[in-house]
């Protein structure tokens, strides 16, 4: 099926200069970059990403993690697209746990856990097509993705800006 999924390198993996080797890995996948940013990510941002763990004992970590407290506060943001592209790219990112993950994988190669017991995985990848979704139009608008790949409206203040449906 295609398939848009959201991808976030963590500050981790800013701050450890692995870029370039996680983009290179990625490309093993055959997707297509549809958009990529870098962001300054807020705490209403990161809250409203990892909305679904608020209850985890551990979610005022992964907070602060994602807004950069313990590194570069940024983090880059892609779209990639393409044939399964969830999953794919899932599976090259390997396990959430990055002591379980395979250690060719990116977040087995890359990751750490702290002392406090956060997961350092250095990637984010949406889990399925409603994340993926529910992601991408909050980490973008329609504006920064070079395909149409959502319904939009038009914008009656500025006919050349588009807002998400
Ligand atoms: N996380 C953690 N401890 C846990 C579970 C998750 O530190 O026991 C962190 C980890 O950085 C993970 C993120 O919270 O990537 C989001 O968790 P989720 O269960 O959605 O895993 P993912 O979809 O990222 O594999
Ligand atoms: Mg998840």
């Amino acid at each position: 099926m295609l398939e848009q999924t959201l991808i976030l390198i963590k500050p981790d993996g800013l701050t450890k200069s692995l870029t370039g080797n996680i983009l290179t890995r990625l490309s093993e996948t055959k997707l297509e970059i549809i958009g990529a940013k870098m962001v300054r990510v807020s705490r209403e941002l990161a809250v409203e990403h990892y909305g679904a763990l608020k209850d985890e004992a551990f979610f005022e970590e992964l907070i602060s993690y994602i807004m950069g407290d313990y590194h570069k506060k940024k983090v880059m943001a892609l779209v990639y697209g393409g044939e399964d592209a969830i999953q794919k790219v899932r599976a090259i990112c390997g396990k959430t746990n990055p002591e379980e993950a395979d250690s060719v994988s990116i977040r087995g190669a890359y990751g750490r856990i702290t002392t406090k017991g956060v997961y350092e995985n250095v990637i984010h990848a949406s889990a399925n097509e409603e994340d993926a979704e529910r992601e991408i139009k909050l980490w973008f608008t329609p504006e920064d993705i070079i395909e149409d790949i959502y319904s939009t409206n038009k914008n009656e203040k500025n006919i050349k800006i588009k807002e998400w449906a």
